[in-house]
């Protein structure tokens, strides 16, 4: 089978011309799939005019808008590689990836033109410069005079092998500084042919008269945006409606107005969606399946939905990473929160206990270890970085401690990286997050390790609270209900919210920044 990214799309889109690929929900801006085509034809004619030639990188900073699709399209069929830059990064940061991923063009949008002029300023480096939009910068390139102009030829997609590099998304940067990962077109392609199994991830494909939406407000610069839902989409002529910036009318009247029967989430929108007066058993009476990840799904927020919309609603998790893609989805068929699936096909996983180098048994917690068709090719120009993840067998170390069922259905539990050493023992944030969410007055909760001269380390809590409460309370509801060594010794600090990355998942390394500067 091809590995070619592009073609993999091309083959489908050209059927469903006239429906939408994508639009804006706040402006209505939106592209039909034969102005997708043409678009990202004609945009890939320019690259190569502009003299970007295979493997160069595209450094690509906009937040979700329609243009988005049409743009990685585009970029694909030149053999440009994508690197996609968080849209709320400072001009520090921006800087800090046009260097690491070796951008030779840089396209932004005109919105965050005071950070990208910031970024700019201090880049030494020559940069081809294009803008979604009109914008006051001297001698950058409008995407949409590209889009339209009719000198333009359309670019047939390059001849390349299905082992050259397709897209750079950035790791989200919840342990460390954002990692650069390199991932080829038999990467992408591999996953996407391993949700096309029946068990798999089940969209409707448009046809001639009929087409599906998805909400498209996760970050597009994010693998999630990228492959589940930009990638997918377009092979299912799906329209996706990009949201710029979370606002909750306009989140709630995207999913009504679409009548969306599938939506991607993460934990943090459940939670909204469940307490937000607008979504009724009627206006969302079209729901029928999430596609949730980046965080493990609360089994009470699943059910206390499913309740509110007085209906079943498929709650499908999924586990992956940006270095390996999707990895584990729970299977159609199945019923269950609390899980993130089973493996896809073709890919195989270990738990392993770090100190020993055994493989565990069912239940038993340890690293998980993949290896998968789609893994990245490594972390771009970081070889020291990709031999600390992937060993010489090829087992990429996920650094996330879970297990396995008899079934085969895997749970995430911790991070390696965060585990609590206390007094030699390991001690698991997320037992005493899960333990103190049920603590009446507690809405929301991060536990870390703090120094600790007697302990080494000690577990403390930062806590959100409906109401105020005593810290000798919280102290007081884990007493009989954990061994002594597991107790806050680290003591408890209350908090409007906690740090959370764009795709919700709770930042321990800022909790841990905040606990080193006594800032809370
Ligand atoms: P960085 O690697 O830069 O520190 P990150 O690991 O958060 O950041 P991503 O590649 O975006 O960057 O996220 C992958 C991680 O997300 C996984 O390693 C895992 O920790 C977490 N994750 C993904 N899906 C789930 C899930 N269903 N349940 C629990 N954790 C999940
Ligand atoms: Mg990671």
């Amino acid at each position: 089978p091809s590995g070619n990214l592009t073609s993999l799309i091309l083959n489908k889109v050209t059927e469903w011309g006239h429906h939408t690929a994508s639009e804006c929900s706040v402006t209505g801006r939106k592209y039909t799939y034969s102005q997708l085509v043409d678009g990202a034809s004609r945009w890939a004619g320019m690259l190569t005019k502009m003299g970007m030639k295979k493997g160069d990188v595209l450094a690509v900073v906009m937040p979700n808008c329609p243009e988005y699709p049409i743009v990685l399209l585009g970029t694909l069929m030149a053999g440009v590689v994508v690197s996609t830059v968080n849209s709320n990064y400072t001009a520090g940061e921006i800087h800090r990836q046009l260097l690491d991923c070796d951008a030779k063009m840089v396209l932004y949008d005109p919105v965050l033109e005071t950070s990208v002029d910031g970024a700019l300023a201090q880049h030494q480096r020559p940069l081809l410069v294009v803008t979604n939009g009109p914008s006051a910068r001297s001698g950058a390139l409008n995407l949409h005079h590209v889009f339209e102009d009719t000198n333009i030829a359309f670019a047939d997609p390059v001849e390349l092998s299905g082992e050259e590099l397709a897209l750079m998304p950035y790791s989200s940067g919840t342990t460390g500084p954002p990692k650069g990962v390199a991932i080829t077109h038999n990467g992408f392609s591999s996953n996407m042919a391993m949700y096309s199994v029946p068990a798999s991830l089940p969209v409707k494909e448009a046809t001639a008269t009929s087409q599906g939406a998805f909400m498209c407000l996760l970050p597009c610069y994010h693998i999630y945006g990228i492959l589940p839902i930009c990638l997918i989409g377009l092979t299912k002529g799906i329209n996706i409606v990009t949201v710029p910036k979370f606002d909750p009318n306009t989140f709630v009247s995207t999913i009504t107005s679409h009548k969306m029967s599938t939506l991607h989430l993460v934990p943090p929108l459940l939670n909204f969606l469940l307490h937000s007066p607008s979504v009724t058993a009627e206006s969302m009476a079209h729901l029928e399946h999430f596609v949730i990840g980046a965080a493990p799904v609360s089994p009470s927020a699943a059910q206390g939905f499913k309740e509110k919309l007085k209906k079943e609603i498929f709650f499908q998790e999924g586990y992956g990473m940006t270095e390996v893609l999707l990895t584990h989805v729970v299977p159609v068929g199945t019923d269950e929160v609390g899980t993130c699936g089973h493996l896809l096909p073709n890919v195989k996983a270990r738990v392993v206990d770090t100190v020993t180098g055994e493989d565990l048994k069912a239940y038993e917690d340890g690293e998980i270890w993949v290896q998968t068709p789609s893994m990245m090719k490594g972390y771009f120009q970081n070889p020291t970085a990709t031999a600390e993840t992937i060993d010489a067998d090829g087992w990429l170390h996920t650094g996330d401690v879970g297990h396995y069922d008899e079934r085969g259905f895997f749970k995430i539990v911790d991070r390696t990286k965060e585990l609590i050493k206390v007094k030699g023992l390991q001690v698991s944030p997320s037992e005493l997050e899960d333990l103190l969410r049920r603590c009446p007055a507690v809405v929301d909760v991060g536990v870390v390790g703090v120094p600790d001269d007697r302990l080494g380390e000690a577990p403390r809590a930062y806590v959100v609270t409906s109401k105020m409460v005593s810290e000798a309370f919280i102290h007081g509801f884990l007493e009989d209900k954990v061994a002594p060594h597991k107790k806050l010794a680290g003591g408890v600090c209350f908090v409007k919210e906690l740090p959370k990355t764009a795709t919700g998942k709770l930042l321990r390394r800022e909790l841990k920044r905040m606990a080193m500067e006594g800032s809370a």
